[in-house]
């Protein structure tokens, strides 16, 4: 509709430039102020070659650009005012023409613009996006049944979390699967390698859902919960490695990155 109603309006100008000065000069602040409303929100809406062509290839236009007064056999001092109106005329139409032309360039600049602010826009939303998403989380729900450390006469390297089997198991933070199959005592397990080297290790899984090699999301599914291994009951064995070898308390690491087990 915006669309129709600006175009019909630009064709106005140019018939009206052909009629005398005054309207020329009008129409072409019109048309300046139609650009400034609806002009601009029309083109949003259309290709580019179907806004631009359509108003250059209609006939006013077209023939108010290549028209050229019948000078006939006059000479150039020959004081005819017909002709000096002509003349003036003629002048009036190159001038309108060419803020015709200025003010449909300067939309085109506008919505050029208006694109590259969309662009950035979205660029945006996805970064905060990303900045939004989790960079720990609890590797799976459940009751936390045992911590790090000295337990039955040998050290426990890491912490447990008892669900019920088929209870999903998640990446804790972005990385890499280094392992997943069996593992001596775990049964199953899987291993993810960390940006920083640090390595999580998730152990007595009944099933494993990545495969090695495969790169993952913090909160991203792994496994879940079995009872193989060397286990006593259905649970998450949680182990982190530090620098990729040095198994340290997972409770502290995961508060320092804002997860309580
Ligand atoms: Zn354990």
């Amino acid at each position: 509709m915006a669309r129709h109603r600006a175009k019909g309006s630009l064709v106005d100008v140019v018939d009206r430039v052909d009629l005398d000065r005054k309207k020329a000069v009008t129409a072409v602040v019109a048309a300046g102020a139609l650009i400034g409303a609806g002009f601009t929100q029309a083109m949003a809406t259309v290709t580019p070659m179907d806004r631009i062509v359509p108003v250059a290839a209609t006939k006013n236009l077209a023939a108010a650009m290549t028209a050229q007064p019948d000078q006939g056999p006059q000479t150039i001092h020959s004081f005819d005012t017909s002709s000096e109106t002509r003349k003036l005329l003629q002048a009036e139409q190159i001038q309108a023409q060419f803020h015709v032309r200025e003010a449909l360039k300067s939309a085109e600049g506008a919505y050029a613009q208006r694109q590259e602010a969309a662009k950035a826009e979205a660029a945006r939303i996805a970064a905060e996006e990303e900045a939004r998403k989790p960079k720990c989380v609890r590797p799976a729900q459940g009751t936390f049944t045992s911590g790090f450390g000295a337990r039955w006469g040998t050290s426990h390297n890491g912490v447990d979390i008892a669900n019920a089997i088929g209870t999903p198991i998640v990446a804790a933070m972005d990385g890499v699967v280094v392992e997943a199959g069996p593992a001596s005592g775990f049964g199953l397990w899987v291993r993810i390698q960390h940006a920083d080297g640090t390595i999580t290790v998730y152990g007595h899984m009944n099933t494993i859902d990545v495969p090695q090699g495969a790169q993952v999301k913090a909160g991203q599914q792994i496994a879940t919960i079995g009872n193989r291994g060397e286990s006593t009951g259905p649970h998450l064995h949680f182990e982190v490695w530090a620098a990729g070898s040095q198994k340290i308390n997972p409770v502290g690491w995961l508060a320092e990155r804002g997860v309580s087990l």
